[in-house]
């Protein structure tokens, strides 16, 4: 086990006392490979429809040490970019149907943690998109246009004085409201699902790295660690960007580090300047957006903008950057004046993983015996949720309106090599954070080119 606690706030702010690590070999009817929300979300789910089956979760770190525990904490029903590119990538029948399971899903986490009495902060304030920049009212009016055209009643429309009116910046033009969207402590909720999959009988080790998750003669499959094999019936690879490892899923994958940073705790006072009374969470629609929600302690968190990708997946260099830190910090003095005399006290980074059409997969690998689901592309936090259900589907042999769903019919499409897409990526962005950053004028033709290779 590492320093996890230094990985996050969120993973070093409340006590944890993690679990053993697997010591000899075990069978099992289920394996699954990493202890984040779709390990153990797809765990909970398996169990819940068949009580009988016997699981195993082997996690390398602590549960949560992934994204999970590092993430924004914000549970949308966002599966693409937004729901406008939704629809341009799947259609509308499937949009529509793809958004009302993820509106589903939020209900279910939120009724799971209170049934289950996870304490994880869990609020359902809404979501308020804005545009602070003229060539962002145009996505704003694409998603409301999107919306409409699905016959969506949750999202509404709002002028730059209803905006200013719910957070008090004067860089707020436009934007759109969408109920249902949750808010989370991360790291809590991971480990409240730990808790919730132990008591329905789920064996979970963590500091139990898989050195390898491959087919096994019998028809089964075998864990491999350097303290006992698992052998089981069937496998789930739920490492998300970590299943960069596996030759097989790497050339489908890139891994982008996303960023955040945490103020002190605000006074009364501080908190009347900036109203925020409703305490949602609040995503910018620049290319490379911001997102920012309060915390249960009083805190502001302030995260997105720069997002580098690594060529080699997963690596503990990114975790900090104090470039990438002082331009979120710059961002967020940008936006409220007013708070100036409120200091950053935090600040890390986390791994996502994306595919070409920045949705998740969920799939099996050649003869059915590993299903893998990944590739969330910074929205996890409630589809992962979405993700476990499918996992259950395709696990048990059911076709379902849910494996009909994208996130289970889009095949992953091949990328090119770890440098090279590294290369690609990390000039793309540089243009598109250019495009951001000059109020939609600069980036050239080239950034032009990059807008249109993201549709
Ligand atoms: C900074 C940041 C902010 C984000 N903000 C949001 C947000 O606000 N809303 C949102 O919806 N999404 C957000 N995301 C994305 C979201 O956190 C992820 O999509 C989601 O947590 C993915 O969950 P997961 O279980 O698939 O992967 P992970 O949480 O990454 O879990 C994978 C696990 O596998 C383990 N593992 C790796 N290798 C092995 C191995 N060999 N053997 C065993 N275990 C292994 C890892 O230790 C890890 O615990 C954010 C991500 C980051 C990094």
């Amino acid at each position: 086990m590492t320093d996890y606690q230094t990985r996050s706030y969120w993973l070093g702010h409340k006590p944890y006392e993690p679990t053993g690590r697997l010591d000899g070999d075990l069978s099992a009817d289920i394996v699954i490979m990493g202890g984040g929300f779709t390990g153990l979300w797809s765990a909970i789910q398996l169990k819940d429809a068949d009580p009988a089956l016997d699981i195993v979760l082997l996690e390398a770190n602590v549960i949560g040490y992934g994204a999970s525990g590092r993430n924004g904490g914000f549970a949308m029903t966002m599966v693409e970019r937004n729901i406008a590119q939704l629809v341009r990538r799947v259609g509308p029948e499937q949009a529509r149907a793809q958004h009302l399971a993820m509106v589903e899903t939020l209900h279910e986490i939120e009724q799971f943690a209170r049934d289950e009495e996870i304490d994880a902060d869990i609020t359902n304030p809404g979501l308020l998109t804005i545009s602070n920049g003229p060539e962002q009212d145009l996505r704003i009016q694409q998603d409301l246009d999107a919306a409409e055209k699905l016959g969506l009643s949750d999202f509404h429309e709002l002028d730059g004085a209803a905006c200013q009116e719910l957070v008090h910046s004067e860089r707020l033009r436009c934007g759109h409201w969408e109920d249902g969207s949750l808010l989370v402590d991360p790291a809590a909720l991971a480990r409240g699902l730990k808790a919730a999959a132990m008591r329905r009988g789920v064996r979970i080790y963590e500091s139990t790295p898989v050195d390898s998750l491959e087919a096994a003669p019998g028809g089964r499959v075998e864990a491999r660690t350097a303290f006992g094999a698992v052998s089981a019936d069937r496998g789930l690879i739920a490492t998300n960007a970590y299943a960069h490892a596996i030759p097989a899923l790497r050339k489908y994958l890139f891994t982008i580090y996303a960023y955040i940073t945490l103020t002190e705790r605000l006074t009364d006072e501080q908190w009347s300047r900036v109203g925020w009374e409703k305490r949602m969470g609040v995503e910018d629609k620049r290319i490379m957006p911001h997102f920012h929600r309060p915390t249960a302690d009083g805190r502001i968190l302030w995260g997105g903008r720069d997002a580098p990708c690594s060529a080699h997946g997963p690596d503990p260099k990114f975790d900090r950057d104090p470039y990438i830190f002082g331009r979120l910090e710059e961002t967020f003095r940008w936006t409220f004046p007013q708070l100036h005399d409120v200091k950053m006290e935090h600040a890390w980074a986390g791994p996502v993983c994306g595919t070409y059409n920045v949705m998740a997969t969920i799939g099996w690998l050649k003869g059915e015996r590993l299903l893998y689901a990944l590739g969330y592309a910074g929205h996890g936090v409630g589809p992962s949720h979405l993700a476990g259900k499918m996992v259950r589907d395709l696990m048990l042999d059911q076709k379902t309106q849910l494996t009909e769903l994208p996130m289970v019919t889009l095949k992953p499409r091949a990328l090119p090599p770890g440098p090279l897409k590294a290369a690609i990526i990390n000039t793309g962005q540089r243009l598109l954070m250019k495009v951001d950053d000059t109020g939609g004028k600069g980036g050239g033709p080239l950034a032009k080119l990059a807008l249109k290779l993201l549709q």
